[in-house]
């Protein structure tokens, strides 16, 4: 019989600034912009459920380990909740709680009839064999049965976490219900209910927001250079997307370093060679590595695309960034603290919740072809998220004119009140 060991996984330490604290401090100021009532601010501030589950795993040496996975429900007054599902080491209930309300702010500002969920597991994928993702995948989905469901909480990929996941969380949550149910989940592969489009749609929607920022700032996009920070899903479609429209990639990163090509990175090189070399750019030849990673984000460019982790720029180097815009793949990349400097330097920032929304929009689009059991083009998938990117962004660009106020403090405020004014109409507290 295989031996079992109780794994204890060590509590993850918050020695980083605390996401949540920067998600509610905007909230803060957003809530006063708007003279929320004192009731619907109660009831926004706090996620509606966590669950806490532990997964016990047998691993491939014969042995059980035991992880431990989240999934918090921020709010479902919109509709029911979205939102990934993020595979690390460091997931932290707090930094899920933050991701969680994040998603409801970014359902609402591209107006999408959903809430806002996240869910997270403390592991390292990378040292896992894909039979043990598999079988911590469909124990996930087993604890979470209950919460999961089309017309309830609707998971999707994120960090660590894309198709091959998906897949295994549909099937697993199929076999409970006893019958095929491919809307229980979005960013599936395309064979069996993936829409066209979404992998790259994080990217595509960075990219289309990047030009209509240009645009108000009067830059032409042919002109300008520009640094990504981040070479997973978001970053390297942005970076493709954006040098497709004339940008020049000076410099791009990954957990191996920043590069640097001041004539600019070809970025399909960079591509094909990350494919080739098991997933990262150690030893990529397009491009200088640079003596410090972070470097990549006070560099000589003029727009900065953070789309890896949280808290990346904060009060200690937002004074040093070059950048006359910063376009947010990434969720919370900025902390709070980092804002004042940002905005006294005039830099202007397209918000996470914003720039960063083209993936549940396209999520969306997923799980509408699969109620209506029906598969639209990639015509019909992109023409409509670059549509509903660009409103959005008109929308937070007009709000932040209005209140005289960053566009980040505008998207809260324009997602908060789409959410207040709900529940006015819904009542019921
Ligand atoms: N994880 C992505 C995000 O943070 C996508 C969520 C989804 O498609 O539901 O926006």
């Amino acid at each position: 019989m295989a031996a079992t060991t109780v794994y204890k996984e060590p509590a993850p330490l918050l020695d980083r600034e605390n996401p949540l604290e920067s998600m509610m401090s905007r909230f803060n100021v957003a809530t006063e912009i708007l003279g929320l009532d004192e009731e619907t601010y109660e009831v926004l501030k706090a996620p509606d459920k966590q669950v806490i589950v532990h997964i016990p795993v047998t691993m491939d040496n014969g042995k059980v380990r035991v992880f431990e996975g989240y999934r918090v429900i921020h709010n479902t007054i919109l509709g029911p909740s979205k939102g990934g599902i993020r595979y690390d080491k460091n997931v932290h209930l707090d930094e899920v709680k933050a991701l969680a309300a994040w998603m409801t702010w970014k359902c609402a500002v591209v107006d999408l009839p959903y809430g806002g969920a996240k869910g997270g597991i403390i592991c390292e994928p990378a040292t896992m064999s894909a039979g043990e993702i598999e079988r911590l995948t469909r124990g996930y989905t087993l604890a979470m049965k209950d919460v999961f469901g089309p017309d309830r909480d609707i998971p999707a990929p994120d960090m660590g976490t894309g198709p091959r996941e998906m897949a295994w969380l549909m099937d697993e949550f199929s076999k409970t219900v006893g019958a095929t149910s491919p809307a229980v989940v979005t960013g599936k592969p395309l064979v069996m209910g993936g829409s066209l489009g979404r992998t790259e749609a994080t990217g595509r929607g960075v990219m289309v927001a990047t030009l209509a920022a240009l645009k108000k700032l009067g830059l032409d996009p042919t002109q300008v250079s520009a640094a990504v920070q981040g070479f997973g899903n978001v970053g390297t479609w942005a970076a493709k997307l954006l040098s497709e429209q004339g940008v020049r990639i000076k410099c791009i990163s990954d957990i191996s370093g920043a590069y640097w090509n001041e004539a600019g990175i070809n970025i399909d090189e960079a591509v094909a060679y990350k494919n080739a070399h098991k997933g990262r750019l150690d030893g990529f030849t397009g491009a200088v590595l640079m003596e410090n990673a972070d470097d990549l984000l006070t560099t000589n460019v003029d727009v900065l695309v953070p789309a890896a982790v949280e808290d990346v720029i904060t009060e200690h180097n937002a004074h040093e960034i070059k950048a006359k815009l910063i376009v947010e793949g990434a969720n919370g990349p900025t902390s709070a603290s980092a804002d004042p400097i940002i905005n006294e330097k005039g830099i202007m920032v397209v918000p996470d919740i914003l720039a960063n929304s083209g993936g549940v929009t396209v999520s969306y689009f997923e799980w509408v072809q699969n109620r209506q059991g029906f598969k639209w083009t990639e015509e019909m998938v992109t023409e409509r998220a670059d549509r509903i990117m660009t409103d959005a962004f008109e929308k937070v660009y007009a709000t932040s004119q209005k209140y005289n106020v960053p566009m980040r403090i505008a998207a809260y405020v324009v997602a908060i009140d789409k959410v207040a004014q709900t529940y006015k109409f819904r009542g019921g507290f």
